[in-house]
């Protein structure tokens, strides 16, 4: 059982410098006492050792209020002081007649206010049992009235303040419950505004980043370090929605080997990528549906990526404890799902518009600005390892008079199937463009001039001996020349070798057409 109340983890007013003033003043009256002129001698002797003793109580009560001395034993003195010294001094001054008694209501107030219930209560009874035997003697039958009532009234006095103050206590105690709620709750919103800025200005990065390997990488770095999953995947899904593992992670090792994912067995996420909304499952392991990355698996979520309406892919992340992630949880993953597809649908755009600026519309072949970029590219990689580099240019012979003969438009055809006629002739690393108008160029790496001259050959015989059909005009005949420059006994530079070739062209052009010419 405890002897004091709990003064200081509540609101309830300090009330100690309060109480220092009413023993100041009590001071103040045992002074006056003891140097007037009422009592013996005797008497006055026991009025300077109140007056000594009352001081000494004082004073270490004053340095309890300051901190120098634990306030909880110097009330507790007091009120044991009090407790004697209250009846002596009501003995001493006429019992029942004395003003002295007015004290009780301080030891009794001070005691409901510091000690516990039943502790303040023996206090006041005990106040209530000395201030009858101390004035017993001097009672006369017509005081009985008027000392009930001086009982009553201390004892009231005692139920009021203890009461009032428990009352005020259980409110408080209720209201700094309420406090810590708050406070905790506010804690916990601080920390997950926190967290979700820091996620926020993590993928926002993701927007600036234009090809799909540099967005994986990214999404599954803050998969890693900034959402601080253990165990993750991102899963791709494609066009046809066949779902393969695009990157893997777990304790911080990152596999990004694709995977195919078998979507019979794996319903889970089949659902997930049919509905196209998250997924938390808080004990996997009562579960069929979901093969997990890890061993020691026990919660899994599975968030889409969705861009315009479809998924094209998956975000997993699992963790060992069952019930591991909560809506918060799911709340941020998906945060950053949302930026990832757009990200990704970025990369993808990004990547068939950089790809149609190469691209010939009219053969579906590379373009001029394609074959500058790639002929440069193989010329470096040619002089970095010592390897021969050829390059064949292809002119169709008298073409324009093949226009003014069936029209442009049967031009064209001619031009599509020529180009598919000469993709034939070469090799899988060989680079195919149209160069400008009727002409074509082929790079071919690692070929030297022989074998560039044999494959050009190869070209022309292919085309002389091919029936273009143009319709109904029926069908026509083509053939080309073909210049062949080769790096690096021709050039050095690339302007060289194409200029090379030009010259070839031109050389075969003048020795009669449908020829094939080395510089
Ligand atoms: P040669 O090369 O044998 O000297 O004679 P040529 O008549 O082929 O002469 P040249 O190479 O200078 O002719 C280019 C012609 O190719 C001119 C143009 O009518 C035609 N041409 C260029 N681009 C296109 C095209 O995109 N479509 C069509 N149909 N014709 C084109
Ligand atoms: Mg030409
Ligand atoms: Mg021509």
């Amino acid at each position: 059982m405890k002897l004091f109340l709990d003064r200081h983890k509540t609101l309830l007013p300090r009330v100690d410098r309060v109480f220092l003033l009413t023993r100041l003043m009590i001071l103040v009256a045992v002074g006056w006492l003891v140097l007037g002129e009422s009592g013996h001698d005797r008497d006055k002797l026991l009025f300077w050792i109140i007056l000594g003793t009352f001081t000494v109580n004082l004073g270490v009560l004053f340095a309890a209020v300051n901190g120098r001395f634990d306030l909880k034993l110097a009330y507790l003195s007091t009120i044991i002081y009090d407790l004697i010294l209250v009846p002596t001094l009501i003995f001493f001054t006429g019992g029942i007649d004395s003003s002295f008694y007015l004290l009780y209501f301080l030891t009794v107030s001070v005691a409901a206010y510091v000690l516990a219930f039943w502790f303040a209560f023996g206090v006041t009874v005990l106040a209530v049992a000395t201030y009858v035997v101390v004035t017993f003697n001097s009672m006369t039958a017509g005081d009985i009235f008027d000392m009930s009532m001086r009982i009553g009234l201390i004892v009231v006095f005692f139920a009021a303040i203890s009461y009032a103050s428990d009352f005020m206590r259980r409110s408080e105690a209720r209201l700094l419950k309420l406090f810590n709620t708050l406070n905790r709750r506010t804690s916990e919103l601080e920390k997950s505004q926190a967290q979700l800025e820091l996620i926020y200005e993590n993928t926002r990065i993701l927007a600036s980043i234009l090809d799909t390997e540099g967005v994986v990488k990214e999404v599954v770095r803050i998969m890693g370090e900034v959402l601080q999953h253990d165990c993750f995947a991102l899963i791709f899904r494609d066009r046809w929605g066949n779902c393969y593992y695009r990157a893997r992670s777990q304790k911080g090792r990152h596999n990004f080997h694709l995977k195919t994912i078998d979507l019979e067995t794996e319903e889970l996420l089949a659902r997930v990528c049919a509905m196209g909304e998250p997924v938390s499952i808080n004990d996997i392991q009562t579960r069929d549906d979901y093969t997990p990355l890890s061993d020691d698996a026990r919660s899994v979520m599975l968030v889409p990526l969705v861009s315009h309406g479809s998924t094209n892919g998956v975000m997993v992340a699992e963790s060992g404890e069952v019930g591991g992630f909560k809506s918060k949880h799911v709340q941020m993953i998906s945060v950053v799902a949302r930026s990832a597809a757009l990200a990704l649908e970025n990369a993808e755009l990004h990547k068939r518009t950089e790809e149609l600026t190469l691209i010939d519309e009219l053969t579906e072949t590379y373009n001029y600005r394609f074959f500058v970029q790639k002929l440069e590219e193989e010329k470096r990689r040619a002089l970095r390892y010592d390897l021969p580099l050829s390059l064949i240019m292809v002119d169709i012979d008298f073409f324009k008079k093949l226009n003014d003969t069936y029209g442009h438009e049967t031009g064209n055809v001619v031009l599509r199937k020529l180009s598919s006629i000469i993709k034939k002739c070469i090799r899988d690393v060989d680079f195919f463009v149209r160069y400008g108008g009727e002409e074509f160029a082929v790079i071919l790496p690692q070929t030297a001039s022989d074998e560039a001259v044999a494959i050009g050959e190869r070209i022309r015989e292919q085309v002389e001996s091919a029936s273009f059909d143009i319709g109904p005009a029926g069908f026509v005949h083509i053939t080309v020349s073909v210049g062949v420059s080769s790096f690096p006994e021709n050039g050095k530079s690339h302007e060289e070798l194409v200029s090379a070739a030009d010259q070839a062209l031109y050389l075969a052009k003048g020795e009669g057409r449908n020829l094939v010419c080395i510089k």
